[in-house]
């Protein structure tokens, strides 16, 4: 079991504290259209207020590539942080250098400070080591609670803490805690359910849950590879021709390790994915020669949901069709119903399937949705997470 030691576990009493948060929200027009990263950092932020600290945070926003950009500032961030928090936030244009450092000086106990988009800096991807040592050099203590960019070594993630004691934030610990309950510690039967478009995407998350899971339920275009693997003719659909091998030698691993696999037995076919007319449900082994397989049908769904009821661990990553449109939505909106129905503790990781999960209401009801995609990915192809590793481990 990862333990690391979190805000909690470290006086934070009147210190200066450099918090990474992932305040990467989507914008258009410096208009936040979802603000649930800012609201996710929260518990931290207020939890710093609350104990006199200052609280220094840093983020990235978009990908200006080590370049100013005008629309990528964090201004529209600081001020939706500072209506959810009630309370002014400041703001300057740097990272680092002496105008930052006169900004931590002149904050008050208590204040909150939001600094420029980190990826300004070249030296943040490259996690230099002379740009972390300066953004160490504002705080006594750093917290990282951005669990989304904890798969990459960047100076304000990695870099600062070789000269800053390292812990976890309140969103960092739940993700590590929740995330290695169900990889190291779950609650049997395990099910996990891979889906989305690609095998390849997901060929070391299935090698490491295949080492743990109970049943492996396979849907979306990724399934098409194995049904193919398998001599079932799946005329257009999306297949990767070479990894049809994979999906034989996946398959056998299962067998020696006495993993339920689950393959669909029904689809939702369409001559396109644009198609509005010639949509229909068919068996795998009897797609019409000009369609391709764009949902899980309703049996597969059935199949699937009946797993998913008597499990004691869930874990989901990837729809189990093209959800994005109505018409190949009802196999992933039925297994997140399961799944928000189940008792099962329920961890739902990757970005498609979060906004599918979202979409339907049902947040609440899953244990955890990840709020990192490719982060969570990593975490379950069983990898350390530099953004992790750094932190201290709890004693
Ligand atoms: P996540 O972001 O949750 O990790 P992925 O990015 O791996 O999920 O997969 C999501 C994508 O997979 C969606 O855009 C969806 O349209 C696509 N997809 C699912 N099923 C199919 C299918 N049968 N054919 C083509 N694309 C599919
Ligand atoms: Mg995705």
């Amino acid at each position: 079991m990862l333990a690391k030691k979190s805000v909690e576990d470290v006086d934070v009493k009147n210190k200066c504290v450099l918090v990474r948060v992932d305040f990467n929200v989507p914008l258009a027009d410096g208009v936040i259209s979802d603000d649930t990263r800012i609201k996710a950092a929260l518990p931290t932020i207020k939890y710093l207020i609350d104990n006199n600290a200052k609280t220094i945070l840093v983020s990235h926003l978009g990908r200006p590539k080590g370049q100013v950009k005008a629309e990528l500032k964090m201004d529209p961030v600081a001020k939706r942080l500072g209506e959810l928090l009630n309370k002014e936030v400041l703001k300057i244009d740097v990272c680092v250098g002496d105008a930052a450092k006169k900004a931590v000086e002149d904050m008050q106990l208590g204040d909150v400070l939001l600094l420029e988009n980190v990826r300004f800096y070249p030296e943040e991807t490259k996690n230099d080591p002379e740009f972390a040592k300066k953004l160490a050099e504002l705080a006594d203590l750093f917290v990282n609670d951005a669990f989304g960019t904890a798969h990459r070594a960047h100076a304000s993630t990695v870099g600062v803490a070789k000269y800053l004691p390292a812990v976890a934030g309140f969103l960092m610990k739940k993700e590590i805690e929740m995330l290695s309950k169900v990889l190291f510690d779950p609650v049997r039967p395990f099910v996990a359910i891979l889906g989305g478009a690609k095998v390849s995407d997901k060929i070391g998350v299935i090698n490491n849950l295949l080492d743990k899971v109970d049943c492996l339920i396979i849907g979306g275009g990724m399934a098409n590879t194995f049904l193919k693997a398998n001599g079932i003719k799946v005329a257009n659909s999306l297949v990767e021709e070479d990894k049809l091998e994979l999906a034989k030698e996946l398959q056998e691993k299962a067998k020696e390790k006495g993993v339920k696999l689950l393959l669909p037995l029904d689809a939702v076919v369409a001559p396109s994915i644009k198609a509005t007319g010639g949509i229909g449900e068919v068996p795998v082994d009897q797609v019409p020669g000009d369609c391709m397989i764009l949902d899980i049908g309703t049996k597969t769904a059935e199949l699937f949901a009946k797993e998913v009821k008597t499990a004691g661990t869930v874990v989901w990553n990837g729809p189990m069709g093209v959800f994005e449109k109505e018409a190949f939505a009802k196999g992933t909106e039925a297994l997140a119903r399961a799944l928000a129905d189940s008792k099962a503790i329920s961890v739902v990781g990757g970005g498609d399937t979060a906004a599918a999960i979202k979409k339907l209401g049902v947040t609440d009801k899953i244990t955890h949705v990840s709020t990192g995609g490719g982060a969570s990915l990593e975490f379950l192809e069983g990898k350390e997470l530099p953004g992790i590793a750094v932190l201290m481990d709890k004693e």
